[in-house]
């Protein structure tokens, strides 16, 4: 038994339930063995045991009214993982299945994404599982108010910085910084994702998707190629989904199909980002609409969208959207590259048939960092008082994006890891955390 198998049974036996924070720490733990495994230092200051417990994980109930004047309970979560790189960091998810193992999972992932970036930020996650959808913008008001009467007390502009994420946009935010701001009594960079009057930062909205478009486009590069003509499916029609389909068309390529959690779209002349942005921003629609603004797409409530071929495919609608059997249809209709926007929306298998049949895949740690990046940009501006020019930012986080793949790409050839770029991201992600922790003591 090595060092990290060990770890991986003992979270096995600790945490039997917590299926995704299991897979998260799997993927993370397999990889890093060729450098955890081999140094007697991480065992005697327990860094690994350390590595995979948050630091504390906060939980509370929100209570708040509807508009019938009837209180309804929630239950809010912030797991703050780990700081050893700087202050904690990491998006609020508002979806009626969050839970502790989603949170934990998605506040492990965040200590290496946020790692990758090369900036100084600590990882965590929080959310509720309250449900947005349907509920009018006096209940979101409500609800976000009721939220962040807890949450503030645990938060700061030097402590811990939450962000957007699945259900929670620039809206949200907004209401929740509102409500901080009263109840802390400053106006610091304690929220990021913040609207433009604010403290937001220009191109924040635009980060994720953007981002991950740049790092596919490194990608491309690197192997004498380019997205000029690819055809693409992107899952989701959320924040990261419309703004990846977007730089993605807007760099030549052609989006085929996109979907949300009711159904997906297929226009086989590319799919209209004005049209999706107008029914998702910022009520949150249905995509089954798209065919009254375009009659000859096609809406599907059976299937999925991955059966559609493509050269590229961005899963970037949530966890464990993309199955073995997906990854064998992509495989047999000749997909190139498939790059994660969100956070661990592949399974393990699916990732491994990807990977031994030749295609080349940019886990969502690398590939989504785009949008903690910016985020990391909004910091910056917010502590120095300043604002930047959409160009600053745009260009700030393209060479973010392509340091990112290069370094990458260093650590695989270091350890001889090929294309092994989840193998790659996990390992440049942990060294920097494990050098920061060791040196920090215990
Ligand atoms: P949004 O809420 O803006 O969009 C999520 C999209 O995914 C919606 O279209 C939603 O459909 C769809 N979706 C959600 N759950 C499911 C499901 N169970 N099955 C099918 N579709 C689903 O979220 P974001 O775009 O912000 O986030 C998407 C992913 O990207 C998440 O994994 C998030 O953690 C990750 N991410 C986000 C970042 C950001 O900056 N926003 C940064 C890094 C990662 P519907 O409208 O029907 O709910």
């Amino acid at each position: 038994m090595s060092y990290t198998s060990d770890m991986l049974k003992m979270l096995k036996k600790k945490y039997p339930q917590e299926n995704e924070f299991l897979s998260a720490t799997q993927e993370v733990l397999q990889s890093i063995g060729l450098v955890a495994d081999h140094n007697p230092a991480f065992q005697k200051r327990a860094l690994l045991e350390r590595l995979v417990e948050p630091d504390r994980i906060l939980s509370f109930r929100v209570s708040w009214q509807n508009d019938n004047g009837q209180t309804e309970v929630n239950k809010g979560y912030r797991v703050q993982f780990n700081n050893a790189l700087g202050p904690y960091k990491g998006g609020l998810r508002l979806h009626p299945t969050v839970n502790q193992s989603i949170l934990k999972f998605l506040g492990f992932e965040q200590i290496f994404k946020n790692s990758l970036t090369g900036l100084a930020l600590g990882g965590a996650k929080g959310g509720s599982d309250f449900d947005p959808k349907y509920k009018s913008d006096n209940e979101i008001l409500h609800f976000c108010i009721a939220f962040m009467t807890e949450l503030y007390k645990h938060m700061g502009a030097d402590t811990d910085i939450p962000a957007g994420d699945i259900g929670t946009g620039t809206r949200e935010i907004g209401y929740m910084y509102g409500t901080y701001k009263k109840l802390a009594g400053v106006h610091t960079g304690a929220l990021t994702g913040k609207g433009l009057e604010f403290g937001g930062s220009l191109v924040r909205t635009e980060a994720t998707g953007y981002g991950l478009v740049y790092l596919t486009q490194e990608l491309l590069k690197d192997n004498g190629d380019s997205l000029h003509g690819k055809k693409l499916v992107v899952s989701g029609s959320g924040n990261v989904a419309i703004y990846a389909a977007q730089k993605a068309q807007e760099l030549g390529g052609t989006v085929l199909a996109m979907s949300d959690s009711f159904g997906w779209i297929f226009d086989k002349d590319g799919v209209k980002i004005d049209v999706v942005k107008k029914i998702k921003e910022p009520n949150r629609g249905r995509l089954s609409e798209y065919k009254d603004s375009v009659p000859s797409a096609e809406y599907h409530t059976k299937g999925s969208l991955w059966e559609v071929p493509c050269d590229i495919a961005l899963p970037c609608a949530t966890q464990h959207e993309l199955t073995l059997p997906h990854a064998k249809t992509l495989v047999k209709n000749g997909v190139k590259i498939v790059a994660e926007g969100a956070n661990m929306p592949t399974f393990g298998e699916a990732v491994h048939h990807l990977q031994t049949n030749g295609v080349l895949f940019l886990p969502g740690k690398a590939a989504n960092c785009g949008g903690v990046a910016t985020s990391g940009f909004e910091m910056m501006q917010n502590s120095a008082r300043t604002f930047w020019s959409f160009a600053q930012v745009d260009t700030a986080l393209q060479s973010l994006m392509s340091t990112v793949y290069q370094r990458i790409k260093q650590t695989n050839q270091k350890h001889s890891l090929g294309n092994n770029f989840v193998a790659g991201a996990n390992i440049l992600g942990f060294e920097k955390v494990a050098k920061a922790m060791m040196a920090q003591g215990i």
